[in-house]
């Protein structure tokens, strides 16, 4: 690196003036130089104390007078992160995040390669910690942050100007964040966010102006898009099959039946689902019910579509017209329960629909 071209190089922060090393690193653009304490280094990370032992009297460049270290390979954005992290551990200087940011997978990754590099475990562990923690590992914590990004999308909409991915966790680069990173348990939750979004809508559309005279401005915006074009093959396959596999799923209707309506559900022979078939009204009212609520156009969430079952009654197909007694009073009651069952089900078999086992 020639010091001779001084417009090149910029004085970044952390630069302290007592500081007795100066730190050289490639930004986007220029040569970035932070000038930080060895020692402090050295107590947070025993790659920084076996590189300066190693450096020690043998520096051939210095800036300030203080010697230089070249950092090749690390950019200086990422480094000015780590270094923040080394003075401010406990406020984790500039590595807070709001929550659901979309861009955040993004953000840490390249502080966290230096991290590992540097090995700086807790920061690693925190940054991931960080990402991980806008995904559910469970169908209770879908639940509630499903309620969350409702929430979100309501206000969005209402502001009709704003575009709701702005403020939603994006699926893609949590995906692949989770594969390096090690944090495979929200792989599940990442994919099934992802079937939910159509390949058209993609990260890019986000920069483009929606003008509020667009005749569906309001749509556009409150669309979530993904960056579908960051997906290799190997990702792709677990879409297809996982997306399939959400799309060929329906609950079977004898599950969904209370013990009253099909006593022998635990060990069931087939003239058992014939006079199912034949003379359960409540058998013949669940078909339906599953008929008219997956019938509604491939949304490709299951999750959701049973917990619409739950509201059977509002559907015109279900009328007393229809159905002048409806469900009897014990599948009435049990049907929460198995409706639950279900979801469950769907739930656990997440990874195995997506290949991630
Ligand atoms: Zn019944």
């Amino acid at each position: 690196m020639n010091t001779n071209e001084p417009q090149l190089h910029r004085s970044a922060q952390p630069y302290f003036p007592d500081g007795d090393v100066v730190l050289r690193a490639a930004a986007s653009e220029g040569v970035h130089l932070f000038r930080v304490h060895k020692h402090l280094l050295k107590h947070h990370s025993v790659a920084f104390n076996d590189m300066f032992h190693v450096e020690d009297g043998s520096f051939s460049d210095t800036y300030d007078g203080v010697p230089v270290v070249d950092m090749p390979g690390d950019r200086a954005e990422d480094l000015a992160l780590l270094l923040s992290y080394v003075y401010h551990p406990t406020q984790l200087g500039q590595l807070s995040f709001k929550r659901f940011d979309p861009d955040k997978a993004l953000k840490v990754s390249g502080v966290i390669r230096l991290a590992d590099k540097y090995l700086l475990e807790p920061l690693h562990d925190h940054l991931v910690q960080e990402v991980a923690s806008d995904w559910p590992t469970t169908l209770e914590e879908w639940g509630v942050r499903n309620a969350e990004l409702q929430a979100i999308r309501n206000v969005i909409f209402m502001q009709k100007t704003t575009k709701v991915s702005r403020f939603i966790p994006e699926p893609v680069s949590a995906i692949l964040f989770a594969q390096e990173f090690g944090c495979p348990q929200i792989l599940p939750s990442a994919f099934y966010q992802l079937a939910q979004i159509n390949f058209k809508d993609t990260w890019d559309t986000l920069d483009r102006e929606v003008s509020l005279f667009d005749w569906d401005a309001q749509r556009i915006n409150n669309t979530p898009v993904a960056r579908w074009s960051l997906l290799e093959k190997d990702n792709l396959v677990r879409c297809l099959h996982g997306f399939q596999s959400i799309d060929d799923f329906r609950p079977e209707e004898h599950f969904l039946l209370s013990e009253h309506c099909f006593p022998t559900r635990e060990r069931p022979d087939e003239d058992d689902y014939d006079v199912l078939r034949k003379q359960s009204k409540c058998y013949a009212y669940l078909c339906e019910l599953v008929k008219v609520v997956w019938g509604k156009g491939g949304r490709r969430n299951p999750l959701q579509l049973l917990l619409e079952c739950l509201d059977y009654e509002k559907y015109p197909e279900l009328s007393k017209e229809r159905f002048p007694e409806g469900l009897c009073g014990h599948c009435r009651e049990s049907l929460p329960t198995e409706i639950a069952r279900e979801r469950g089900q769907v739930w656990r078999s997440l990874p195995r629909y997506f290949m991630l086992e």
